[in-house]
């Protein structure tokens, strides 16, 4: 017997069924992101491998754990597919000049990304993302502007229908700050190593950050008894209540969680990440962000010069599980029966000019009864169903039945598509 194909590990299919409840997600997503003035952005699935591993910081465990790399032909081409959006983003950025040409870019991407995780449920390997990214160049990066994307961010939730999102924010501090904090965690957490777990033993010195937020009842223990506020300097303290009081003006409902810090290295000032109910279990974390000043320096920007700029990622699957969105009842306008399956010109001519008149029909092909043929019509939730006998035929005209009412007329064949086209009105 041949072998058959399954879908890879950690990837899913999604079948026409589930489509619609996308469709949706991603068209409010487009149509909200665009009343806030973002544009969208589409970059390639796969990148020169350095961009993340310069952008993602060599630490961070995307780098060591999660790149899946493409094995390419030519040596000196390496690849890999990508984890996340904004180091493309980035890169697209500088190669087509928005900064030369744009005081402020607004972007938004919707895609798959890729990650070599160990599957479970709402961790896959390839998933999907609904993100925005906000570049400066010349720092005049506003916290209005933070707030403006943690607004947006709030805003699509509740539109997706997410249920209870709870919004966590954090201040980093500067680039500077988050040397001097790490010196400081590093110093302290190393008269307490023994009391963290082992993975945290090891991590402590390749990224003490990521000590901060380990789950870990030993680690917490520690973390608690050290880190009640990070100690940022005095110029990033006023910014992050400048964005908490934005975002309290605009009814914003947060919570400040001083040991949040996210897992990538470059994030600096406000970080923030959105937790939910709903079916999600232990994966909560429907989405995350925030300001990356530093990365632009990384991947090409010019020196002279300071860039501001903040982002968010939300999960496609993880805002579904989280959702109480309901599938929404497709179908379409016109099902044509026929009677003899070895002609079915007249139909077939028939069913043509409906399409073309944007009419959405279907017909039947196959040797099939009338009542199979009604069966299929109200399974494709048919909404008038055209039938076509050798009376009709005989006549001229064509039977309509309106599948919610019940009622069936007769209609002039030529003149059936004006008729359809005025019951859909
Ligand atoms: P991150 O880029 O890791 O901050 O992820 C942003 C959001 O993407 C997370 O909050 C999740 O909702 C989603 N996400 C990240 N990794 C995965 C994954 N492996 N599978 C499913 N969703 C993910």
């Amino acid at each position: 017997m041949n072998k058959t194909f399954a879908v890879p590990r950690g990837t899913s299919d999604i079948l026409p069924d589930a489509v619609p409840l996308w469709e949706e997600l991603e068209s409010k997503a487009r149509k909200i992101c665009k009343s806030y003035g973002y544009r969208e952005i589409r970059t390639p699935v796969y990148e020169d491998v350095n961009l993340f591993k310069r952008s993602l910081g060599q630490t961070s465990d995307v780098v060591n754990k999660q790149l899946l790399e493409l094995a390419s032909a030519k040596e000196d081409e390496g690849y890999a597919l990508r984890p996340e959006g904004t180091a493309s983003i980035v890169r697209s950025y500088f190669e087509n000049n928005f900064d030369k040409n744009e005081a402020i870019s607004k972007f938004f991407y919707i895609g798959p990304m890729f990650r070599g995780e160990r599957p479970q449920k709402g961790r896959l390997r390839q998933f999907h993302q609904i993100g925005v990214e906000v570049i400066v160049p010349g720092k005049s990066m506003s916290h209005r502007l933070d707030a403006e994307v943690l607004i947006l961010c709030m805003h699509l939730l509740r539109e997706f229908g997410v249920k209870e999102p709870k919004l966590k924010i954090n201040s980093l501090g500067s680039k500077e700050d988050r040397n001097n904090i790490s010196l400081w965690l590093r110093e302290e957490f190393t008269k307490h190593k023994n009391e963290l777990c082992v993975e945290c033993q090891e991590r402590f010195e390749r990224n003490v950050f990521r000590v901060l937020d380990c789950k870990n009842e030993k680690c917490r223990k520690v973390v608690n008894s050290i880190v009640q506020d990070l100690p940022i300097s005095e110029v990033s303290k006023e910014y992050f209540i400048g964005v908490q009081e934005a975002l309290k003006e605009a009814s914003i409902d947060f919570e400040i969680a001083p040991h949040l810090v996210r897992g990538l290295d470059y994030y600096t000032d406000t970080v923030f990440e959105i937790t939910a109910g709903g079916g999600l279990g232990s994966q909560d974390a429907v989405g995350g962000g925030g300001q990356y000043d530093g990365l632009l320096h990384e991947l090409g920007g010019d020196k002279r010069i300071e860039y501001g700029a903040i982002g968010f990622a939300l999960g496609m699957e993880r805002i579904l599980l989280a959702s109480e969105a309901e599938k929404p009842t497709l179908g379409i306008d016109v099902f044509l029966i026929t009677f003899n399956c070895n002609d079915t010109r007249k139909e077939f001519k028939i069913l043509n000019l409906l399409r073309q008149n944007g009419i959405n029909a279907d017909m039947n092909y196959l040797q099939a009864s009338f009542k199979s043929q009604m069966n299929r019509a109200n399974k494709l939730n048919a909404r008038y169903v055209l039938i076509l006998g050798e009376e009709e035929i005989k006549n001229n005209v064509i039977a309509v039945k309106d599948m919610q009412t019940g009622v069936q007329e007769t209609v002039e064949l030529k003149n059936i598509i004006e008729a359809i086209k005025d019951k859909l009105k």
